[in-house]
């Protein structure tokens, strides 16, 4: 395929505010590109070369790509920095600089077709992604000034954004999966299907590719590889034990919740590789644990699930989630690990030797579980129990929160308790320390829009727009302004922070009755703590579930402090919780 029929198709997605109409466009440009290709086409759109977990980051220093654009098109570099200024933007730059410079050799540049194909451009931007060592700059310059000496305008456009890991065209992967759906498999009522394979291997690349060349077949055939990630199971959340365990149907095991950070431990041989909830590959951040696995994982090739807590290494007992944060540095590993040494919990496991155990019942991976790790000082299984009454289960929180715990997990126990990956159903359900209490419970939202500051805030900004996570729906619905809970630093940082997902209208995922002065692509997630939810005639959260024609609102929002780096805006807070937080809310005061 010309890399200039994906350029084309980028514009169009971007000038689209419709979510259909971005489907319509992918399922075109399906359409356009021979199968084998597939599978590059879906990482570029996403403005990646491989999936996230492989860890292979396209992220070119703005000044490395300016001097590629100095190379091939010979404008002087102190032009293309004013262009910078003028613009703001190094796609838009090259696009500029492409046409000087096709009008200076007087070649109309809507005459010079550039014959680019999509994969030269990716293997170009492979060499760029891999080139490491001494040479690495002068091999980046020159691959990417070999591509942009033939590019077209628009395409050099494109080409910077990729390269530079700003692409930002804002299309989800439920959007794409939708997409590979109606074209390949007839339908967009197929999209579970294609879901389920990505759950499994974190993998849009292959998914599209096994189903552009294998269609319905190839995908059925889809196994977990160790290795390569799943997407983690999620947990619903209720505010009281007796609705949990009637929504269970008068049983479930009931788990420590730990608050620490999650992780997905493969062990493949004599390799360890460790997954955050994100399915970053943090293994290098931990090499005590890969020490830890390899000593108390039984099997030969095991994934298994748990959290990691940091203790206090004089007492053993657990420290707050944010000690861990210290072990995520680049240097000084080694003495990080001696002063925030980490308990390992494990809860679950998904695969052993060969056998796929996600399809098994609770009961069974547990059983499981025992069989394999061998627990240790700093190797645990999952404190757990199975409860038949609220008062056992009361009892059981209490003696979690008092350990050190956030609360529980209350875990399905019938023959239906499978592992569901990437799923946020009722099969898992938490129940938080906050819930007992009278405030609702923080939340995580991600930001939508922004105003302008006034007085003391000007430069900075006064509000910001905030929304939750519309499963169903695929699109984020606001649900409060924040003012609150800024501090003087967390202000002066939030432009710079937030310019990068600046954009100039709505974005088609987003759904609000708020106009903004700035609008994001919904990326960034904070977390939130309110007085109360309340009925809102504008703010679009959950709208038509409690009322018809009123959506819920967060009222005197404040910010917490906390970044929730660690989550992706698809893993904020939902609307459908949201709506539920708002019920128990009305039960409280009944
Ligand atoms: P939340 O991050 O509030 O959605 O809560 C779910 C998270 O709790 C999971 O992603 C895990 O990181 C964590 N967690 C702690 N203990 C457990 C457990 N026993 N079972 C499952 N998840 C747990």
């Amino acid at each position: 395929m010309k890399f200039i029929t994906f350029s084309e198709y980028c514009q169009k997605i971007e000038e689209t505010t419709k979510r259909l109409e971005m489907i319509d466009l992918i399922t075109d440009l399906l359409g356009e590109t021979p199968a084998e290709e597939v599978k590059f086409m879906i990482n570029l759109l996403q403005g990646k070369l491989y999936p996230d977990y492989m860890g292979v980051e396209l992220g070119l220093a703005e000044k490395l790509a300016l001097r590629a654009i100095s190379r091939a098109t010979g404008l002087p570099q102190g032009k293309l920095e004013s262009l910078m200024v003028e613009k703001g933007d190094v796609g838009f730059v090259a696009e500029e600089a492409a046409k000087l410079k096709s009008q200076s050799t007087l070649l109309s540049f809507m005459e010079e077709r550039s014959e680019l194909t999509l994969r030269e451009v990716y293997e170009g931007l492979e060499k760029i992604a891999k080139a490491s060592g001494e040479k690495s700059q002068d091999l980046k310059l020159s691959a990417l000034a070999g591509l942009l000496s033939k590019a077209s305008p628009l395409e050099a456009r494109y080409i910077l954004r990729i390269v530079t890991g700003r692409l930002r065209l804002g299309v989800a992967d439920a959007t794409i999966l939708e997409a590979l759906a109606q074209y390949f498999l007839g339908s967009r009522e197929k999209r579970p299907l294609l879901e389920r394979a990505y759950n499994i291997s974190s993998d849009l690349g292959l998914v599209a590719e096994t189903v552009a060349i294998e269609r319905e077949e190839g995908i059925k055939k889809f196994r977990i590889h160790p290795g390569v990630p799943l997407m983690p199971m999620l947990a619903q959340r209720m505010a009281e034990p007796d609705e949990i365990l009637e929504k269970m149907n008068g049983k479930c095991a009931v788990e420590y919740k730990y608050d620490g950070e999650r992780m997905q431990v493969h062990k493949v041989h004599d390799e360890v590789y460790i997954f955050s909830r994100r399915l970053e590959n943090i293994t290098h951040h931990y090499p005590d644990i890969v020490k830890l696995v390899k000593g108390h994982v039984k099997a030969d090739v095991a994934i298994v699930e748990g959290e990691a807590v940091a203790i206090d290494p004089e007492t053993g007992e657990l420290r707050p989630f944010q000690e861990l944060m210290h072990r995520r540095r680049k240097y000084g590993i080694k003495e990080a690990i001696e002063k925030y040494p980490i308990l390992l919990v494990v809860f679950d496991c998904l695969f052993v030797d060969g056998e796929d155990y996600t399809s098994k019942p609770y009961i069974k991976r547990r059983e499981v579980l025992k069989n394999i790790i061998l627990e240790g000082e700093r190797v645990k299984i999952v404190e757990s129990k199975v409860v038949m009454s609220t008062d056992e289960m009361e009892r059981f929180f209490i003696k979690a929160i008092e350990d050190g715990c956030e609360g529980l997990i209350a875990k399905d126990v019938t023959g239906k308790s499978i592992y569901r990956a990437g799923k946020r159903e009722f099969l898992w359900i938490k129940l938080k320390r906050s819930y007992m209490s009278k405030m609702i419970e923080p939340v995580d939202l991600v930001v939508i829009g922004a105003y302008h500051g006034k007085g003391k805030r000007k430069g900075t900004y006064g509000a910001l727009l905030l929304a939750a996570y519309n499963h169903e729906k695929d699109v984020f619905e606001s649900v409060c302004k924040c003012g609150t809970g800024f501090t003087d630093e967390d202000l002066q940082k939030l432009p710079s922070m937030l310019e990068p997902y600046k954009i100039e209208h709505r974005h088609p995922r987003i759904e609000t009755g708020m106009t903004a002065d700035v609008w994001f692509t919904p990326v960034r997630v904070l977390e939130v703590i309110g007085d109360e939810i309340t009925l809102s005639p504008i703010h679009s959260c959950g709208k038509g579930s409690v009322k018809p024609d009123a959506g819920l609102a967060i009222r005197f929002p404040r910010f917490t402090g906390r970044y929730r780096e660690d989550k992706a805006p698809e893993q904020a807070t939902t609307t459908k919780e949201i709506v539920e937080m708002y019920k128990n809310q009305l039960k409280r005061v009944e």
